[in-house]
């Protein structure tokens, strides 16, 4: 495939490209007349009604106008849109709920294998055990588990997609008692590069099982997660905000206070601006603060003593402690990242959180840009850390602090200052911080941290990526280039 295995789509702008044979839109008109005949969904290109917003994903920071975009509405499909996409060379990017915050669930000029038709899920109550299909929304996984007192453990806004989420790892309230989204995961089926599906367990491809545990979309389009699933309804969800100068003694804290917690306890902290409305007392208002959250999924008297003192550290008019419903939790955070804001990332891992790094972050706080922008930080550890660290290819277990600077902010005239303050903290906080990163944290223009992301696992992610992708097909991700094939001279 020549030039086109490299991770970009530049080499579809037009201007560069005379009319001959190869020219892109030559190439998807060639990919659109083999599927017309066959295809069972819906292919749209740039003049058909509905493109527009088909083609639109959760980043405002990225517009491209892919030059078809394949609606799959089945197994076959996704086949015959994969075929086409390998014969013509076209560059091909794969979407469930298209929140790559790189923006790789689309691609300029080129195929967008959509599967936002493909949203099955079906329960096994008594075994605890979900089938749930390859373009599903971590809602709908929610909705349909809860029916049966059950959950899987994914990310904390509902309409994520669970592909991209489940392939790159997937952390969220319930990690530190039932793990990563991926470690409970039994099983795959898959349409790899040559048409064909593949399942991947512990005893069928285990391999490939392994890598696409962490692996993000590199190996395929994931067609069903066979997902194992435990009981729970409710937790007891805690919040309140910390001022100014109590932020670094509850960090402090925080740090030491962890380290022994119970897996029942999941506590994030997001070091922000305080909202300027009725709810925040009035000396907090547009003023740096923590805000923390917790949950406890035991039960709720034993866990009380860690949620009072944990709120010892807010404002007390701005604690709260209450029991609630599972699908509450699962969706209270989605109006704070609505589609079409603009977004931009950096993130890394803490073996430990020194007090010089914590007051990095606090300075950091008060030169906040915006009013949604966040340094969110998370304690993993758990049943994360208690998988072993060569059982999947998820990045890194043995580093419990996770933080994710994350800038959001409505207009582009804003992109510059928001995307060069988290530019600027990450590189202040870099030498502080554990080499390795979780891949569905980052940005588009990281593809020099993914050998990072997988580390002592980046030979044997390369080993099954030359195997099931020899010309890297699936590229449109945190990519794993395969090995360069022999020219067979
Ligand atoms: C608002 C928001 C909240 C988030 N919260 C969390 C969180 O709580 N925890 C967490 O761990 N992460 C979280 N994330 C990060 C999230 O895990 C990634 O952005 C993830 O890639 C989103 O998956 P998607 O299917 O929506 O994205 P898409 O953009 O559709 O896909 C992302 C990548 O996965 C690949 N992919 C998706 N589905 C498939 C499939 N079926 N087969 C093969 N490849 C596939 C795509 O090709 C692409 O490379 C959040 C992101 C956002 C935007």
């Amino acid at each position: 495939m020549g030039e086109k295995t490299s991770n970009t789509d530049d080499s579809f702008r037009s201007s560069d490209h005379p009319i001959t044979r190869d020219h892109p839109i030559l190439i998807s008109e060639e990919v659109y007349s083999s599927l017309r005949g066959r295809f069972k969904g819906d292919l749209l290109r740039p003049a058909d009604s509905g493109y527009e917003e088909a083609r639109a994903i959760w980043n405002g920071m990225v517009s491209r106008k892919p030059a078809l975009i394949a609606r799959c509405a089945d197994v076959s499909d996704i086949q015959n849109a994969v075929r086409a996409g390998v014969e013509s060379g076209i560059v091909t990017a794969v979407r469930c709920g298209g929140h790559s915050l790189a923006g790789f669930s689309t691609c300029e000029g080129g195929l967008v294998i959509d599967l936002s038709r493909l949203r099955q899920v079906t329960v096994d109550a008594e075994a605890r055990r979900a089938r749930i299909a390859g373009g599903c929304l971590l809602g709908s996984v929610d909705t349909a588990t809860q029916k049966a007192g059950l959950v899987f453990p994914s990310g904390v806004v509902s309409h994520t997609g669970a592909g991209g989420l489940i392939l790159g790892g997937g952390t969220g309230w319930l990690a530190r008692r039932f793990g990563l989204s991926c470690d409970n995961v039994e099983g795959f089926t898959l349409v790899t590069a040559d048409g064909s599906v593949v399942r991947a367990n512990a005893r069928e491809n285990p391999d490939l099982f392994w890598a696409l545990r962490g692996g993000g979309g590199n190996f395929g389009v994931v067609t069903e997660f066979e997902l194992k699933l435990h009981p729970l309804t409710a937790v007891v969800l805690a919040e309140g905000l910390s001022p100014e100068d109590r932020i670094r003694p509850l960090l402090e804290f925080w740090r030491d206070f962890m380290a022994g917690a119970p897996i029942d306890l999941k506590w994030n902290i997001d070091l922000r601006l305080a909202a300027d409305t009725e709810n925040v007392p009035r000396e907090l208002r547009g003023r740096p603060v923590a805000s923390s959250s917790l949950i406890w999924t035991g039960d709720p008297e034993a866990g009380r003593p860690y949620v009072d003192r944990a709120l010892a550290f807010c404002h007390p008019e701005t604690t709260s402690s209450k029991l609630l419903p599972f699908l509450k939790l699962q969706t209270m955070a989605d109006s704070a990242f609505p589609h079409g804001r603009r977004y931009y990332t950096k993130s890394g891992y803490f073996h430990y959180l020194d007090n010089a790094t914590i007051d990095r972050m606090v300075d950091a706080a008060a030169t906040i840009p915006s009013a949604e922008t966040a340094i969110e930080l998370a304690y993993l550890d758990g049943a994360v850390a208690r998988m072993a660290a060569d059982e999947t290819a998820f990045g890194d277990r043995s580093a419990p602090f996770i933080m994710n600077l994350l800038a959001n902010w409505p207009d582009a005239s804003a992109d510059a200052r928001n995307v060069a303050w988290v530019r600027g903290l990450f590189a202040r906080l870099r030498p502080a911080m554990k080499p390795g990163v979780y891949v569905n944290f980052m940005s588009g223009d990281e593809q020099d941290r993914v050998p990072e992301a997988y580390h002592e696992r980046w030979e044997r992610m390369v080993a099954v990526k030359s195997h099931y992708d020899p010309n890297n097909f699936f590229r449109l991700n945190q990519n794993v280039v395969p090995r360069k094939q022999p020219t067979g001279e």
